[in-house]
Formats: C-alpha cells, structure tokens, sequence
C-alpha cells in the first residue's frame, strides 16, 4: 500500500486474510504520481521478487502497471476478467476479453517474473473482513528519485459528484437497457432500485443513446459488478454485458424475447412486458411494507 492512507488500509487488508503488508507512506505519496508510485513498486520488486504481482485495474492501476512492467522488463495482461492456474505449468492463467470481446483470451506469462496483471474491481467478491485479525505491517522506506519527476500537481479538481454510485460495490442492481424505450423510461428502474436500496446500471447501448450516463455502465468497457442481486430490465444479456456482472449471485431478468440470451445465465427468467412487470413489482414490494401509495 502506498499513500496517505497506507497503514489503515494495510489492516483492512490483513483483517480481510492477507498474510502480510507492506506500506510506503510520506508527504510525497499523498496524491498519486505516475512516476513516484512506479518508482517505488519497482523498488519493492527488487527487493521482495514476487512471482506474481495483482494490481488493480482502476484509472491509477491502469496507469502504473504498463509502466512497471516496462521497467521490470516483464510482461502485462491488463484489464483481466478472471484468474486461475495453468495446471500444466503452474503459471497464472489471466482471462481477459479479445477481438472486441467476441471471446475470452486465456494469457500465460512463462518467461519472465513478474507476472504482472491489472485486474478489474468486483471480478473477486471481497471477503468478510476478521476484525482484530493481526499480521505483520512492515514500513518501507522509499526515497523519492532525486530527479525531476516529469510532472507536478498543482491542484486536484473533482468534477465526479459525490453521488455517484459506486456499482462495484452495491448489494442490489437494477439495469436498464435499449428495451426501456425512451429516456423518461429510466424512471421505472430508478423506482424499482428505489424500493430495493439498489444502485442503478445500465447496458452499454442506453449509454450510447445517451439516456444515462457512462458512469452507469455494466459491461466489458463499463464496470464489473458482483451484488448479490442484479437484476436486468430490457436488456438483451450480449457477452460484453455479460463479461461486466456474470458473475453476480442471483441474476434476475425481465425480457419480452423469451430467447434472449440474458435468460441462458439468469436465475430467475421474467418473460414480459418490463412495462407491465416492473409497476407491478414496484407495487408488489410496496404492498408488502403496508405501503398504499
Ligand atoms: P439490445 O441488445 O437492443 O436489447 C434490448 C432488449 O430489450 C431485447 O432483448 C428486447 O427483447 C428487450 N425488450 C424490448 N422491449 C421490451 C419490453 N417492452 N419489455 C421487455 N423487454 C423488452 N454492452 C454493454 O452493456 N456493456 C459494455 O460494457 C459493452 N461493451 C462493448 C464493447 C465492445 C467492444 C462492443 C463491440 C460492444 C459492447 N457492448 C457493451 C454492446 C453490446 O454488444 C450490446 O450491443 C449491448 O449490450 C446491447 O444493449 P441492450 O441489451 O440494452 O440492447
């Protein structure tokens, strides 16, 4: 962990099962800088070698990782969807989307250590956290290149509201897709989410269409989602959507097709009009907390 908050997130990380952490903190890790964070991850992987080094793949993640493995003269499998073992060789099999994400490319880094990978938040549902778990938290000492950085924060401006919900870690999602119609018709989902607690997705072709915005998007080059209940409303089920919130643990979907392939992964197949389904869910749920409205 490197940054302003190192320490406190390095016992969240023990209490959630990690064996050890090791945490760079100092007035110059406080805002994150391309070439401070590469510097001092290059450091630390001469130091402690590992075999296989996880970095997130959030905009910061996205940006070191290509960097370091620059530097480390290794390989990068960005933006993975899954992970496993190759049981042949023993070396991280990195799953990622290819050719547009018409298939799911299946990369081995055999040559070179580390392996290093950038991988999607929400593809690992985080674990319940052991509060009072203990570990070693060892403090690294990383000076700061003496050389001119390259560049120089002057000011940070926040231009994403607070508000903004954070899908990757919603309990409950509702979606909206092309089937929905019409911008206004967000305002059914937005209902349905509202009686759930839920946060609002959508599928990449309302985005486009400008109905909602990016921030919402679930998919492929949208987020990756894992709430225990996700639930898709007009939206056809594509392989890029589906690449975004496979893994979720109960998929509800509403679809007039009844072959719609969104049907092929759900838990509970809706065959309607979302029209007529979603108010009558709405009031359904209502109905059950004594609402009259
Ligand atoms: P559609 O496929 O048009 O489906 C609409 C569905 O609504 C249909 O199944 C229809 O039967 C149903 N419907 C219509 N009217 C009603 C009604 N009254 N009641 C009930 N059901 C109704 N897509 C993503 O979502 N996320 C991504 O991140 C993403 N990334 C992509 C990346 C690439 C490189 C490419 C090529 C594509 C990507 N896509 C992504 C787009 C994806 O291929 C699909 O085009 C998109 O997901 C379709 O969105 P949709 O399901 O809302 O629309």
């Amino acid at each position: 962990m490197i940054g302003e908050n190192a320490r406190e997130i390095a016992e969240m990380a023990i209490e959630s099962g990690a064996d050890q952490a090791l945490i760079v903190e100092g007035e110059e890790y406080k805002t994150y800088n391309t070439y401070l964070h590469t510097h001092a991850l290059e450091t630390l992987c001469d130091k402690y070698r590992p075999p296989v080094l996880l970095i997130g793949a959030t905009i910061n993640g996205r940006d070191v990782g290509p960097r370091l493995a620059c530097r480390l003269k290794t390989g990068l499998t960005a933006d993975c969807t899954a992970l496993g073992i190759d049981e042949e060789s023993g070396n991280v099999a990195w799953t990622r989307p290819a050719f547009g994400g018409n298939l799911m490319a299946v990369i081995l880094c055999p040559d070179t250590r580390p392996q290093l990978g950038t991988v999607r938040p929400g593809v690992f549902k985080k674990p319940k956290r052991n509060k009072g778990g203990t570990g070693p938290i060892s403090v690294e000492s990383i000076q700061a290149p003496g050389k001119d950085l390259g560049t120089q924060i002057m000011e940070l401006v926040r231009t994403i509201k607070e508000d903004v919900p954070k899908l990757e870690e919603a309990e409950i999602i509702v979606s909206g897709g092309r089937g929905l119609g019409a911008p206004e018709n967000f305002s059914l989902v937005r209902d349905l989410a509202a009686e759930l607690g839920a946060s609002v997705g959508s599928s990449r072709a309302a985005v486009d269409a400008g109905w909602i915005p990016y921030t919402h998007q679930v998919g492929q080059t949208g987020k990756t989602v894992g709430p225990k209940v996700y639930i898709a409303v007009g939206i056809s089920g594509a392989i890029q959507h589906r690449a975004g919130m496979g893994s979720s643990d109960t998929i509800i979907a509403i679809n007039k097709d009844p072959e719609a392939p969104i049907f092929d992964i759900a838990d509970f197949a809706i065959v309607g009009d979302l029209f007529e389904v979603v108010p009558a869910l709405v009031q359904q749920i209502r109905q059950s907390r004594g609402v009259t409205r």
